[in-house]
């Protein structure tokens, strides 16, 4: 028998949280984000539950192959543009939209030979200070794009730095409002979390929305507010099974560095399940588990291919019973990715990501 620890991703809560933005922007079109491998879930494994989206926006540019090696014809948007003159080459087979966020790429595009013209994205700077043209600098990239031959269309991007804060997004869209006002083309401003908290504002949902962490089941605010606030469902489960039980008395520990010691006799069960597998070495004794779908806790530190936890609310646990670390347990019960993440002082982002090769994943 293998190593019992598994990931299951969900087609089906895929589809749902897909819905669920589009819901919340019914006007727009949806770019489902599958950068960084659609967050760790594999672009070829989600992609039966996300190709109700309108596009899928990512930046790997072997990433944007594997999604037309999918059958994909739709648009598919590379959200850092070009990275050297022959990216446009690919643009161009592949017909894949691009941003154009500096100089250099507009330099690149104008000495690019294609004879299908390139739909871009131009990005500015609202205040991130990552990518893009600086709002004074934006109006003349915007002049140049459109006298090359080689654009055919020209769409207007930013990226909000303050969604998912109490600062918020006004100063960013009325930033993006004053350098794009007389301008044509469609606009793109909103990830997950302006689409969920500021997505009634029209300027925000604009003609096209670009949520990732939301269709991936995570609230983006958490824990100001939860993914069930938001009606989102896990779309990634790490499940393994208890493979060892100590019995431990008054004052025995657990694990590396006795971090854990036990004030009453209790039982303990270890897990498959380590930091070599993606779950965050960071998890102090506390951090939320399911054990037969019942809610307990980890105990003492998180080693490379095992964890501890307390048996105490589930008595009858042993060898062999289901241990959730995230997403769903075989009863229905949940444990948000959210929870464990910020355990460890992080977003449920990295532990998808993270999410390391030697776990095999099924689709479920
Ligand atoms: C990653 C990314 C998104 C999606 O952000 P979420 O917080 O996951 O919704 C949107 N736009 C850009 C430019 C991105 O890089």
């Amino acid at each position: 028998m293998p190593r019992p620890i598994q990931a299951a991703i969900h087609t089906d809560a895929l589809r749902h949280n897909l819905a669920r933005m589009r819901q919340a922007a019914p006007d727009a079109r949806v770019w489902a984000i599958v950068k960084a491998d659609a967050y760790g879930h594999g672009i070829e494994r989600a992609f039966e539950g996300l190709r109700g989206a309108d596009g899928f926006a990512l930046l790997d540019l072997h990433e944007a192959e594997r999604v037309r090696a999918l059958g994909w014809r739709g648009p598919i948007l590379l959200l850092e543009g070009a990275f050297e003159a022959r990216d446009l080459e690919l643009c161009s087979r592949l017909s894949l939209w691009h941003v154009v966020h500096c100089q250099e790429q507009i330099d690149m595009l104008a000495v690019h030979k294609t004879h299908t013209p390139h739909r871009v994205f131009l990005k500015l700077n609202s205040g991130m200070n990552r990518l893009g043209f600086a709002p004074h600098r934006f109006r003349a990239a915007w002049a140049r794009l459109d006298a090359l031959p080689q654009v055919d269309e020209i769409s207007l991007v930013t990226h909000f730095s303050d969604a998912d804060t109490p600062r918020g997004v006004a100063d960013a869209l009325r930033v993006f409002g004053q350098a794009t006002s007389d301008l044509p083309g469609e606009r793109s401003l909103a990830n997950s979390a302006a689409v969920l908290r500021h997505g009634h504002d029209a300027a925000v949902r604009a003609d096209w929305i670009r949520p990732g962490i939301a269709v991936y089941g995570s609230a983006p605010d958490f824990p100001q507010h939860d993914a069930a606030h938001w009606q989102l469902e896990p779309t990634m489960t790490l499940a393994s099974r208890v493979i060892g039980l100590q019995q431990l008395a008054v004052g025995d520990t657990v694990g590396y560095g006795s971090s854990f010691t036990a004030d009453a006799p209790m039982r303990v069960g270890i897990v498959a399940c380590g930091y070599a597998d993606g779950y965050p070495r960071l998890c102090p004794t506390g951090t939320p588990v399911l054990v037969n779908g019942l809610r307990t806790r980890t105990v003492g530190r998180v080693s490379m291919d095992m964890i501890a936890v307390d048996l105490a609310p589930v008595p009858e646990a042993g060898i062999g019973s289901e241990v959730t670390l995230w997403g769903r347990a075989a009863s229905g019960a949940v444990l948000p990715i959210d929870e464990v993440a910020s355990a460890a002082s992080t977003v449920g982002y990295e532990l998808m990501c993270a999410l390391a090769p030697r776990v095999p994943v099924v689709v479920a």
